[in-house]
Order: C-alpha cells, then sequence, then structure tokens
C-alpha cells in the first residue's frame, strides 16, 4: 500500500493547494527553510488560503481539522522548500501551547492574529547553560502588584530579530525541585528592556540571536497557563516541536532536485530504495504522532524517536546526493552546499541527538 492510498481526499486537496500556491510564488527553493530567511507575505497568503492554524478551533482562527491535515500541509511546504519561517514556531507550537494551556484570554489576543500571520513569535527556552538540561534555566520572572518583571539572557533564539513576540521559559521560585519553579511567558520584542542582539552563522547568516531581558515588565494575562506549571507544560509542548516533519524533511529540496535531474545508474538506484525505505518508515511515524496529538496525549518518545532517526535520514541524503553532483547542475550543487552548512543544525535545535535516546529510554521505563 502506498501513502497515497492511505490518504484521505482532505489531504490531497491540501497537498494541491500547497502545490498551487508554491508554483506562483516567487521565491529560491532551499533546505532548511523553516530555519531560513522570512517572508512574512508567504506565511499571510497561506493564512488567507486557510492553510494555517488547519487544527485550532473555529472562533480562535482555526478550522477545527485534525494534525493529519496540518501534517498534509506541512509536508508539502518542505518538500517544496518554501519560505516559511515567518510562522513556524507561531503556528506549529505557540498557539497549541496557548489553546492547551493558556486563558481564554491569551488565546483571543493571540492565537487569531497567528492564524493570519500578522505576527511572528520566537521561542525563548535555551540559555548560556541550559540547553538539553532545560531545568537548568536561570532567567526569573519576579511577580509585582502590576504583573512579573523578567530579568536574564536566552541565547540561540531564532528569528527574534523579526518576531513580534517572543514565549520565554523563566524561573518564578528557586524554592524544591528545580522543575516545579518553572513558568511560561509572552513578552513583547519591543518592550522595554528586551535587547536582541544578532548571532551570525558560519555562512554569515542572521539566524540566531542573544536575547537580554534587563527589567522587562510583562502583564499577568500573559503568564501561560499555570505558575510553576512550566516544566510539565513545556515538555508537551517540545512534542510539537520535535514531532514535525521538518525533523526529516529538511534535506528533501536537494533529494527532489536530484530526483528531477535523473542522473542515477543501477547502484545509486539500489541506494535509493533503502533511503526511500527509511522516508517511508518516518512519513509513518509522523502520521501516528499527528494521530496521537489528535488523541490529546504527547507522544513525547515518537516525537523524539522521529527527530533522532530524522536527523540520521537527513545526513544519509546528504551522503547520498554528494557523490552524485559532479552529474548534476550548478542549481543542484548550490543546493547541496547550502544544505551541508546547514546540516549540523538538525542534531542540536530542539535536543541534542544524545538527549532523544536518553528520553525515549525514559519513557519506555
Ligand atoms: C539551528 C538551531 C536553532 C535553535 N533555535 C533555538 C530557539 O529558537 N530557541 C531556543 O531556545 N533554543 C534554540 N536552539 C538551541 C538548542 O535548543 C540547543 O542548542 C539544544 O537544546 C542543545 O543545548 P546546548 O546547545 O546547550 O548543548 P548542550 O546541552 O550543552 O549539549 C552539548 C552536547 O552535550 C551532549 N549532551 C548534553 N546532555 C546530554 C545527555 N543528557 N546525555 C548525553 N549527551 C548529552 C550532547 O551530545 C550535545 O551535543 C537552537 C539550536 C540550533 C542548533
Amino acid at each position: 500500500m502506498t501513502s497515497q492510498d492511505t490518504m484521505t481526499t482532505r489531504e490531497q486537496t491540501l497537498r494541491a493547494a500547497v502545490r498551487e500556491l508554491c508554483a506562483e510564488w516567487d521565491y529560491e527553493p532551499r533546505c532548511d527553510a523553516w530555519g531560513g530567511d522570512a517572508d512574512p507575505e508567504f506565511s499571510r497568503e497561506l493564512g488567507r488560503r486557510g492553510l494555517l492554524a488547519l487544527t485550532w478551533p473555529k472562533d480562535l482562527g482555526g478550522a477545527a481539522e485534525s494534525n493529519l491535515s496540518r501534517l498534509a500541509v506541512t509536508e508539502e511546504l518542505l518538500r517544496a522548500g518554501a519560505p516559511v519561517s515567518y510562522h513556524w514556531a507561531g503556528e506549529r507550537q505557540i498557539g497549541p501551547t496557548l489553546i492547551r494551556h493558556g486563558s481564554r484570554t491569551l488565546q483571543d489576543e493571540f492565537c487569531p492574529r497567528l492564524a493570519r500571520a500578522e505576527i511572528s513569535f520566537a521561542l525563548g527556552m535555551s540559555e548560556p547553560d541550559a540547553g538539553s538540561d532545560l531545568a537548568a534555566v536561570r532567567t526569573t520572572a519576579t511577580r509585582t502588584d502590576e504583573g512579573w518583571v523578567i530579568n536574564g539572557r536566552k541565547v540561540w533564539t531564532s528569528g527574534a530579530h523579526f518576531a513580534d513576540y517572543l514565549y520565554v521559559l523563566a524561573r518564578t521560585s528557586t524554592d524544591g525541585d528545580r522543575h516545579a519553579g518553572l513558568s511560561e511567558f509572552v513578552v513583547d520584542t519591543s518592550a522595554p528592556g528586551v535587547h536582541v542582539q544578532p548571532i551570525i552563522g558560519m555562512d554569515g547568516g542572521h539566524h540566531f540571536n542573544e536575547v537580554v531581558f534587563d527589567d522587562v515588565h510583562v502583564p499577568h494575562r500573559w503568564l501561560i497557563g499555570t505558575e510553576g506549571h512550566g516544566w510539565q507544560q513545556v515538555i508537551s509542548q517540545l512534542a510539537f516541536e520535535r514531532g514535525g516533519p521538518e525533523r526529516f524533511l529538511s534535506m528533501y529540496p536537494v533529494l527532489g532536485a536530484v530526483l528531477d535531474a535523473e542522473v542515477f545508474d543501477d547502484t545509486d538506484r539500489a541506494a535509493l530504495r533503502v533511503l526511500t525505505a527509511q522516508l517511508t518508515v518516518l512519513r509513518s511515524l509522523a502520521r501516528d504522532i499527528a494521530a496521537a496529538l489528535d488523541a490529546g496525549r504527547s507522544p513525547v518518545a515518537e516525537a523524539a524517536t522521529s527527530k533522532y532517526l530524522g536527523n540520521r535520514l537527513e545526513l544519509a541524503t546528504l551522503d547520498f546526493v554528494r557523490p552524485l553532483l559532479g552529474r548534476c547542475d550548478e542549481r543542484v550543487r548550490a543546493l547541496f552546499d547550502a544544505a551541508v552548512i546547514a546540516s549540523p543544525k538538525s542534531g542540536l535545535r530542539g535536543g541534542a541527538a544524545p538527549v532523544m535516546l536518553s528520553i525515549v529510554t525514559k519513557e519506555m521505563q
């Protein structure tokens, strides 16, 4: 049975809609486009065509559809190497987090604008001494009569230079278990005391930032969920972050370009069959994860598995393409060069590869 057979008519309609928009849009397909430059107009056009926030309730700007519908859209966007970074974090995990844990006020304030890609969010989790070990977060949020005051520093904050808002994981208590003292907040990037400083990558691109919070005031209503429940809430958010097809399709545009070039001999075709089988397994896992999210579960172990194996597949994709480059044109070589520079990111962002193995092991016990 092919994946086409298991696909619903609705999924096929959504895939066709994404392909139509990508064919119309003037952009250069690229690998790792969800971590690349932002094109707010592309994201807004997706919103206008009803291709964002599919799973959210209708009264929050969504379409009350399944995560399988959303998977159809995200797979097609990644396959096309489309410029999706403006809406990616907000649509993938901030909206769903607000819907799961946020107050109705917070949902009404942000979800409809996220669904239309009117605003963009960046993720303020990692710090200089807190990456894989997020419970080591030291940024503090202190309660006042008017709200909260945030102080501290985040690093590797992708897209903070174009984001309107930040999701921030902060410490609201130092008493007892370090997991118990964490809470989640929304912060306006233009608020006094928020300093966004670029960290330039080895390719010369501006993707990362350091964000410093210097007595930043946040209203009470921008606390996400319950004070002190940040750890449990962020764990369920990470299932959204790690379980999507971007963990195994970020390098697909270069593979697709090589497939179009039709430069294979029999040995290459045998290697391609192995790669295709691995990709099929990961697509099947992505469908299981989407179904688990639809059932209201947090598929933590499945998402970590997808991220770990997806990283392996992406590196294997580059190994497959490398010897074929001599038979390909300049466009494929340019895609490949950019993909190689982007490739070390996959094993780290969203959690280091060995940490994914450790999560799977703990979850299975
Ligand atoms: C492209 C990219 C984009 C990112 N975007 C964001 C963002 O938008 N927002 C954000 O908050 N963060 C972001 N990050 C940061 C990312 O989440 C962290 O880099 C990641 O969680 C790892 O943390 P670290 O860099 O502190 O490395 P560490 O946690 O210090 O890990 C370093 C190495 O130590 C090893 N290691 C650590 N812990 C263990 C363990 N328990 N078991 C075995 N080995 C271990 C791993 O091999 C790892 O490679 C981004 C990172 C990248 C690469």
